[in-house]
């Protein structure tokens, strides 16, 4: 990292952005382009046009109603055009006198007075007419346009474009693709021939050429990060005959399905074999997943070494550690071994006891939430490391966990748990070095869960329906919408529906559980809810998804169009757990017009369409991209900006064949390449 200091604004704001190399420079590609190569009569001008005009100065004065606010009217001989700026300065006024002529470019608004702009950019009229179209790229407020542009352009010129693809490599490709510097140069720079359409159209050999390269790269920084973890040593871990896996097995009160058996296996072949295992278990919400992480640590502890599990929030984390403290403990006390628990809201002397027992290994298993991979956790030995929803974690912490033994100069075994299934596509490219297992079948006796729409305006009748389940002894979840942009108003929506109820359901106990409650609020509500005592729990936010509480059975989904189908699917798969029917009544509530959109319709009835965890992940994927599965909003690693899995599968094919090939016979290519893309980034694919 640079001085920062020395640097002016817009220079520290390019690195911010990530703009620090010529070649980052040179791959940032326009948002969009401006046609200021032509001056139009206001005439041959349409509504909603972004026009570039030269005209007179007729009046320019301030108006003060509705607000303050300089009006200038232009005339360029063909019409006239109202100008409006609402901030402006007295030296505005001034360059916008009458008489003058100026250039305007802004976008024309028709209306009642006829044209209007407003806050249009403007110049003496007269300059000279790029000749090319102009290109706009994504900034921020301390990163002018024109600075930008230029330095974009100085780090196009200056970068290092020579050809990293083997040779002969790029004539495979079908359609056939520019070189990297041709296609840089087409998109940064189009000449005036270049019609708008071709510069959009990504089928153009210039965007498959980047498209290709960036394909590349990631597939090329996978596979290198595979190799890499090949050499690296994980202790090889052997269940044994009769041990602790054998005995977690036989305490159990349930029989493991054929599934759960399967992953099982397959991960324990992982774990026996030395190398580190670097696993994902998929499988859909109450298919048992911590049964099989519990009997996998079971293998590692067995063998004498620790086993973590991190989860992401709070009252998840405490319900495994319950859970696997029940399971157990009663197998470690003859042998000594403990549970430890770790939490950021832990009281110091607990955290220093519990960090006393990591440490000596007394511990075998440590259970807990992002505290598990603070600096002040010393391992005495980690052998395997589980991640719970490990798609809510960023990149970083996953990393952070595995680097836990690094003094050591081992890397523990690697088990990542999520119930949000990959879509094929995600799994073949960031997923690439990623062995995956998956639960594919339920445990029996499970109930499907009926999923109903049910207008907003017809609430009540899901308030007699609630009360109809608490009346059998069921208990019942109702989830506020999630309000991205402000945590208040989720709260505010969420308590209200709180009172509402309580006051509607006399005699039966509502809790309320939102995500600013202390950490001990929080914990004592749902005790109370899974202990029953309590009916109803309205929750704000989604972050509790994985809890179990066996005896629910409705869960009430407010506003639910604005959730994610995975996010639903989640939710949902909190009832349904025990024998009794279950249902999940999704409120929408028409937005203006009365109507839902279609798309939100879509999307609902999909929801009650089917159960299948995968069907919906495909269907999420269709709709809003590959971020939710990556975790991509925490961790910042870097997605691909210029293919579309959706569309470029071909060329990930390609990019997925020529990976090995390239590393094993152009290293010195393959590392060009890479460093050329990534620059310091490639690590992050690594998690
Ligand atoms: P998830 O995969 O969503 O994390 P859990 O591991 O929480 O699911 O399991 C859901 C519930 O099913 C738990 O109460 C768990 O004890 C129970 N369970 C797991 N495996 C079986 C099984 N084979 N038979 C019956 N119940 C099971
Ligand atoms: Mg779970």
């Amino acid at each position: 990292m640079p001085d920062t200091k020395a640097l002016s604004e817009p220079q520290k704001a390019l690195i911010k952005m990530g703009l620090a190399r010529d070649i980052d420079l040179a791959l940032h590609l326009p948002l969009r382009y401006e046609d200021e190569t032509r001056i139009v009569p206001l005439r041959d001008c349409r509504e909603g046009d972004t026009a570039q005009i030269e005209a007179t100065v007729t009046a320019c004065e301030i108006a003060y109603r509705p607000r303050r606010q300089l009006l200038v009217t232009v005339d360029d001989g063909s019409d006239t055009c109202m100008l409006r700026f609402f901030s402006f300065y007295p030296s505005q006024q001034k360059a916008l006198a009458v008489g003058t002529r100026v250039r305007v470019r802004g976008e024309l608004k028709g209306g009642f007075l006829g044209w209007q702009m407003v806050h249009p950019t403007y110049k003496p009229a007269g300059g000279e007419l790029p000749s090319a179209l102009t290109p706009v790229y994504s900034t921020v407020a301390s990163l002018p346009q024109l600075y930008l542009r230029k330095a974009v352009l100085g780090g196009l010129a200056r970068a290092d474009l020579s050809d990293t693809f083997p040779p002969g490599v790029s004539e495979t490709l079908r359609p056939v693709v520019w070189n990297l510097r041709e296609a840089l140069t087409f998109l940064h720079q189009p000449t005036p021939d270049v019609p708008l359409a071709t510069l959009e159209d990504r089928g153009h050999p210039a965007w498959q050429r980047l498209k290709a390269e960036e394909l590349l790269a990631q597939q090329l920084s996978q596979l290198q990060s595979k190799r890499e973890r090949e050499v690296l040593r994980s202790p090889a871990l052997a269940a044994k005959p009769g041990g602790l896996h054998e005995q977690l097995l036989a305490a159990l009160p349930f029989k493991l399905t054929a599934a759960q058996r399967r992953v099982g296996e397959e991960i324990a072949r992982d774990l026996g074999r030395g190398l580190p295992m670097h696993r994902l278990l998929q499988g859909d919400v109450g298919s048992g997943k911590t049964v099989v992480a519990a009997l996998a640590a079971a293998i590692a502890i067995d063998a004498g070494w620790q086993g973590a599990l991190m989860a992401p929030t709070e009252i998840l984390a405490e319900q495994h550690f319950r859970k696997l403290i029940g399971w157990l403990e009663p197998l470690f006390a003859p042998r000594g071994l403990r549970v430890a628990w770790l939490t950021g809201s832990q009281k110091k002397k607990e955290r220093a006891e519990m960090l006393a027992l990591v440490a000596s290994g007394e511990a075998a298993l440590v259970v807990g939430t992002h505290a598990v991979i603070q600096d002040q956790v010393h391992f005495r030995n980690l052998g395997l490391a589980i991640i719970d929803e490990q798609h809510r974690f960023g990149v970083a912490q996953r990393l952070a966990l595995r680097d836990k033994m690094k003094e050591a100069g081992q890397e523990p075994h690697l088990l990542m748990m999520s119930a949000t299934p990959i879509p094929r596509t995600l799994a073949m490219s960031y997923y690439a070095d990623l062995d995956v297992s998956t639960i594919d079948e339920l445990p029996p006796g499970r109930t499907p869960v009926v999923t109903k729409l049910i207008a907003d305006s017809r609430r009540e009748e899901v308030t007699e329906r609630i009360r109809s389940q608490v009346a059998q002894g069921r208990q019942v979840y109702w989830v506020c919408p999630l309000i991205e942009e402000s945590e208040a108003l989720d709260l505010t929506n969420a308590t209200a529906t709180h009172e509402t109820l309580s006051a509607a359901l006399p005699g039966v106990m509502v809790g309320l559980l939102h995500s600013r409650m202390p950490p001990a609020e929080k914990k004592a509500v749902m005790s109370l809810f899974t202990g029953g005592q309590m009916g109803v729990l309205v929750s704000t936010t989604v972050i509790e998804v994985g809890v179990d509480v066996p005896n629910a059975s409705l869960m009430v989904i407010e506003h639910a169009e604005r959730f994610g189908l995975s996010q639903l699917h989640q939710l949902r798969g909190r009832v349904g757990r025990g024998a009794a029917a279950s249902a999940c009544v999704l409120l929408y509530s028409a937005g203006e017009g009365g109507r839902l959109g279609e798309t939100a319709r879509a999307r609902l009835k999909a929801m009650a369409d089917t159960a299948d965890g995968f069907e919906i992940a495909r269907r999420d994927l269709e709709i809003r991209g590959p971020g939710e599965f990556l975790g991509a909003r925490q961790s910042g690693a870097p997605l691909l900006r210029f293919a579309d899995l959706a569309t470029d599968i071909q060329l990930l094919d390609w990019a997925r064949r020529l990976a090995p090939l390239m590393l094993d016979r152009h290293p010195e290519l393959a590392r060009k390449h890479t460093a050329r893309w990534l620059g310091g980034k490639s690590e992050y694919l690594k998690a």
